[in-house]
């Protein structure tokens, strides 16, 4: 009876992998081998025999020098397969799975033609079956349109709600756990995983630091903004209402004033004791006289009002109008540095 084909094949391959990783010219090497080749049924075919013979003369002798076990020729080495063959076997083995899906569409185009009929059946029922799939696809196009729009709208909402820059980061800040839980469930762990958790972190991080130094945001940015804006960077609750206004007075924070009538903020008064990140025009609270004359004597500031005190007693108060704004700056200075900064309605 023939031997099976596949059995063979089968054999070769394991022959091919044995002599890459086992030391022929080792003695020790050889008899575990052969050991192990005792113990369990690596080999299907009569090749076994062949190989194992061949191991014995190795073992019995150190001048030994099989010929292939493929090719029948004398290479000259001790491994049973010569480097050619086992290239060869190697490089067939790694193709096999390609030749197997070649062999399958041959054999399957032999039957269609074998069987015409059959084949135009065949045919019916992929094209029903393409049909089927492209109905399908038509529905899931739908719902995957909705689910975009629910998504989008989800996003808008939220970006309403904390601001763009933190809703980037929240998004982030996802992807970086939905990482880690991958890095915490795989079983080798790599540094390439570490990363993927640790760099959406990091641009988190950064991205909620940006939202806090935007709530810090040059106060003039702030004038004449709609209440639903200033409620994004200070706290709606903490806005007292007065008879025409709703102001915002807490220790530390510039001084808000939203005008009831038209919902928009029409002073900011930003003192001493007010967080050094908190600017107006670019002119901070302790700014040197020169600092701040740097920038007023910009041509979109033009000074309208001055009354300074000779005997350096009393404040010097400058005030400025702005360029294409309907809206006035003063800037006061204690001695030789600025005291506090008032944006008003003009
Ligand atoms: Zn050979």
């Amino acid at each position: 009876m023939p031997e099976d084909r596949n059995n063979i094949k089968s054999d070769l391959i394991t022959i091919a992998k044995l002599n890459k990783q086992i030391d022929f010219n080792n003695v020790d090497s050889i008899r575990k081998l052969m050991l192990v080749l005792n113990k369990k049924e690596y080999f299907k075919s009569s090749l076994k025999t062949k190989y194992i013979s061949i191991l014995d003369k190795l073992c019995k002798s150190d001048d030994y020098t099989p010929e292939c076990i493929v090719c029948k020729k004398t290479y000259g080495g001790r491994k049973p397969l010569c480097p050619d063959c086992e290239k060869t076997i190697i490089t067939k083995s790694l193709s096999q799975s390609e030749n197997y899906a070649a062999q399958k569409v041959v054999n399957d185009k032999k039957n269609e033609k074998c069987n015409k009929q059959t084949f135009n059946e065949q045919k019916n029922i992929k094209d029903n079956k393409e049909q089927s799939i492209e109905r399908n696809a038509g529905g899931d196009n739908k719902k995957r349109i909705g689910i975009l729009a629910g998504i989008l709208f989800f996003v808008v909402a939220i970006i309403k709600v904390i601001g763009l820059w933190k809703t980037l980061g929240v998004g982030i800040l996802g992807l970086s756990i939905y990482q880690g839980i991958l890095y915490f469930k795989s079983e080798d762990k790599t540094k390439r995983q570490v990363l993927k958790v640790l760099i959406p972190l990091i641009c988190a991080i950064m991205l909620f630091s940006i939202g806090k130094v935007n709530r810090s945001m040059d106060m003039i940015d702030l004038m004449g903004a709609d209440e639903e804006v200033v409620y994004k960077y200070y706290d709606k609750d903490l806005f007292k209402s007065r008879i025409n206004n709703v102001v915002y007075n807490v220790e530390g924070e510039p001084l808000i004033s939203i005008k009831n009538s038209t919902g928009k903020v029409d002073l900011i008064y930003v003192g001493e004791n007010v967080k050094s990140n908190v600017s107006v025009c670019g002119i901070h609270i302790g700014d040197s006289r020169e600092k701040a004359f740097k920038v007023l004597e910009d041509d979109r500031y033009i000074l309208v009002d001055s009354s300074v005190d000779p005997s350096g007693v009393l404040n010097d108060v400058y005030t400025y109008i702005m360029k294409g704004n309907p809206y006035k700056l003063m800037v006061t200075f204690d001695g030789q540095n600025v005291w506090c900064l008032t944006l008003m309605s003009n």
